[in-house]
């Protein structure tokens, strides 16, 4: 190549790196010996002159920050052994306007015209800068903002990788410390104290969340390191780019676990309420304010036949019995204005029965304001049955107890805090004097410790219940034998005796009555016995006394007397044997006029002693009696033994046997004695009814069972002052004839 050519396209080359130069959108500088030698436009322009010339030989130093990083060439020399050219670096420079602005420089050095010098290829990175740091401090922002939630958060990009989390969300996730930003969950899992499969899970659902394409709630457990569960509600946000490529997901999780047994528990509520309204076996409804029903629990069924529906909206008139309507009015106005109402009233069932009700109405409060009644019903039918046969009962037991014929009584305290009218009559005092008076002394003095005892006894609950007899000491001084009988009870809520006092008086005198005829049995036993001795000596008279007579022809009348008298002895006597004989009873047909005879025989004397006399008028053609010879004889004795005690001053005795009709005979007795008044004949038979002080009052009784037993019947009729008629009927022996 000749020379003339190759200036040639030096020249060319040069001119086209000049034209590069000169162009190019960098700012390129030339320093050599600290002075600028050399700029392009683009350079002038960056440190704010309108043309390289204005700057050229001006020193560097001039335009670099005091406050920026340290000035190229020190930048350089640090990296002298290095790498030329420099990497880039950042510099902060001073335009000659004093507006600081950053700058990326890149350092080579090169020669320029034969001295070492520097070519600095820089650009104006202040916007980036100003940028970068708006970028910084609104992450900053940004931590802090989401540090302050409740909530944990994080956010991951497009591709999964974790990229800023608050610190809640490092402390559950247990990555506090771990330098997460732009790893994967599966990157991280080794670094958490946590499960893996619990970070891996998570990503699970971030999948859920992308292909949805919109926000996704879901419910996670996490366990905390120190075992604690906790419920969180997750919320995750795909974040996509314009191109629908993914961009960022946003996580944010709320502790709901408080919030969540709160709800429990208020459902738990909920529901007990809830069945203290379903199952309750009393009505439970509510009425808005103009008394129509809002609610009703199924229990309106049961007890009024309507169901809840048939009610709803409509007033309680429909089952209120018109009577009581009224009064239901009255109490629901007055729980409207917050006054709790309680009363009874009746409704009719649909059934048309009639049903009483509790009804107890409370005023529902609502902030503050009342918005209707809450009624509780409860079925008191039953209740008021009972209470109406309790009545009843108590009613029945009182007159019971009033009109008993043993005395009742209850006792506490000393006294008598009840006496019913027979026991006061049993001590002869009034109920109201009972009442008043100290116990013990109703009692013989002998027996008062006794009774004392008694009393402390059941007082103290060593026994329940005493029966015991003990002497009592009536109004008037008499002497009564009770038997008492009582238990420990409560009354008006205190200890108490209740129990009765039977007088036995009577019975005691029974007792002795029963004895006395013991002993008359006994005697009459003795007298048979006796009866046989004195039989044989009475033989032996009457023998010597007839052979006597025949001997001598004097005193004739005094030997029949005696023979007589003998005679009489002999009878009676035989009477006696035969009356006292042990009594195998035998029926044989007996003519009843030699049984009459018989006994008259043996009454006579007493007759005599008492100025009475016996008359006896008997028909001749008379049927003879099956009977048992002694019993009627004893029924005889009886009847002419009474007749003969009314008498006291002596009178006509008249006996009288006849038939009557075919087959009977009747045998009358008729005296003259005090008679019987009218009231008194019913009792006449009774067992002990007697009117003597010696009596038994057991001959009618015992006549009547003999007569009976022979299917007979006595009659007594009776005036008094005039006398008494005794009939006695008893039926022919059959195919029976006079001896
Ligand atoms: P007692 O003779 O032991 O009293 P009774 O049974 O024989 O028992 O008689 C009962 C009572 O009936 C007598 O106490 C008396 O009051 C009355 N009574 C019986 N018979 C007569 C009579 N003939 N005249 C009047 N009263 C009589
Ligand atoms: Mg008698």
């Amino acid at each position: 190549m000749k020379s003339g050519d190759l200036d040639k396209r030096i020249l060319e080359s040069e001119e086209r790196f000049r034209t590069l130069v000169e162009c190019a959108p960098d700012a390129i500088l030339v320093e050599s010996e600290g002075n600028l030698v050399y700029l392009n436009p683009a350079g002038a322009k960056l440190l704010g002159a309108a043309s390289p010339e204005q700057l050229a030989g001006k020193p560097l130093a001039d335009f670099v920050h005091t406050d920026g990083p340290a000035p190229v060439k020190q930048q350089m020399q640090q990296g002298e052994a290095a790498d030329w050219p420099t990497d880039r670096f950042e510099q902060k420079w001073v335009r000659l306007d004093r507006q600081a602005i950053d700058v990326e420089v890149r350092a080579i050095p090169i020669n320029w015209s034969g001295r070492p010098a520097m070519q600095l290829v820089c650009k104006d990175v202040t916007d980036r800068k100003r940028a970068e740091q708006a970028l910084l401090e609104s992450e900053t922002r940004l931590r802090s903002i989401i540090n302050c939630f409740s909530d944990f958060v994080y956010f991951k990009d497009g591709a999964g990788r974790w990229l800023e989390a608050n610190d809640l969300a490092l402390q559950l996730f247990q990555l506090e410390g771990v330098s997460y930003s732009g790893k994967t969950s599966a990157e991280l899992a080794g670094c958490s104290g946590m499960h893996e499969k619990f970070l891996l899970e998570c990503d699970g659902s971030d999948e859920l969340a992308w292909k949805s394409g919109r926000q996704v709630g879901m419910e996670r457990r996490i366990v905390l390191p120190d075992g604690t569960l906790k419920l969180f509600d997750v919320s995750k946000v795909p974040i996509f780019h314009t191109n629908g490529s993914r961009n960022g997901l946003v996580v944010i999780g709320r502790d709901i676990t408080e919030h969540k047994r709160t709800e429990r528990i208020l459902q738990d509520k909920r529901e007990r309420y809830k069945s203290l309204f379903e199952h309750n076996p009393d009505i439970v409804c509510s009425f808005d304010l103009e008394g129509n029903f809002v609610s009703v629990n199924p229990a309106v069924e049961h007890i009024t036949g309507y169901r809840p529906q048939d009610l709803l909206g409509r007033t309680a008139k429909i089952v209120i019995v018109p009577e009581d309507f009224a009064r239901a009015k009255e109490h629901f106005a007055k729980a409207a204005q917050g006054e709790p109402q309680n009363f009874e009233l009746a409704i009719i069932h649909k059934n048309g029965n009639c049903v009483d009700l509790n009804i107890t109405y409370v005023p529902i409060v609502v902030h503050g304001d009342i918005v209707g009644v809450y009624a509780i019903a409860k079925d008191v039918t039953e209740r008021k049955r009972v209470e109406r046969a309790l009545t009843e009962a108590e009613a029945m037991y009182r007159s019971l107890v009033e009109e008993a014929m043993i005395g009742v009584y209850i006792y506490q305290d000393g006294r008598f805090v009840y006496v019913n009218p027979r026991m006061a009559e049993i001590f002869g005092y009034t109920q109201e004097e009972m009442l008043q008076m100290d116990v013990l002394d109703l009692f013989a003095p002998e027996d008062q410790p006794l009774v004392a005892r008694n009393i402390r006894r059941r007082m103290s609950g060593e026994v329940q219940s005493l029966r015991y007899q003990v002497r009592a000491v009536g109004k008037n001084g008499t002497q009564i034998d009770l038997e008492v009988h009582g238990a420990l009870t409560v009354y008006n809520g205190r200890p108490a005796i209740t129990g009765t006092y039977l007088d036995i008086s009577e019975r005691k005198q029974t007792e002795e009555l029963l004895r006395e005829s013991d002993k008359l049995a006994a005697v009459g036993q003795l007298a048979a016995g006796v009866a046989h001795e004195i039989r044989n000596p009475l033989t032996a008279l009457k023998g010597f006394l007839q052979l006597l007579k025949t001997k001598t022809d004097a005193n004739q009348d005094y030997f029949d007397i005696m023979l007589s008298e003998l005679e009489r002895i002999n009878l009676i006597v035989n009477e006696f044997l035969v009356l006292a004989k042990p009594q195998v009873i035998h029926f044989e047909p007996k003519d009843v006029r030699l049984l009459l005879q018989n006994v008259i025989a043996l009454l006579d004397t007493q007759a005599i002693l008492n100025n009475v006399q016996i008359f006896t008028q008997f028909a001749d053609d008379l049927p003879l009696v099956n009977c048992a010879e002694n019993q009627l004889k004893q029924v005889f004795i009886n009847i002419l033994k009474n007749g003969i005690e009314a008498m006291p001053g002596g009178g006509h005795i008249e006996i009288q046997v006849k038939r009557r009709g075919r087959d009977q005979i009747l045998i009358r007795f008729a005296d003259q004695g005090c008679g019987i008044p009218e009231d008194r004949l019913s009792k006449l038979g009774e067992p002990f009814y007697t009117t003597k002080e010696k009596g038994t009052g057991l001959g009618l009784m015992v006549s009547h069972k003999i007569i009976e037993a022979h299917r007979g019947k006595i009659s007594i009729n009776s005036l008094v002052g005039k006398g008494t008629r005794v009939d006695v009927i008893l039926p022919a022996a059959v195919g029976g004839s006079p001896r």
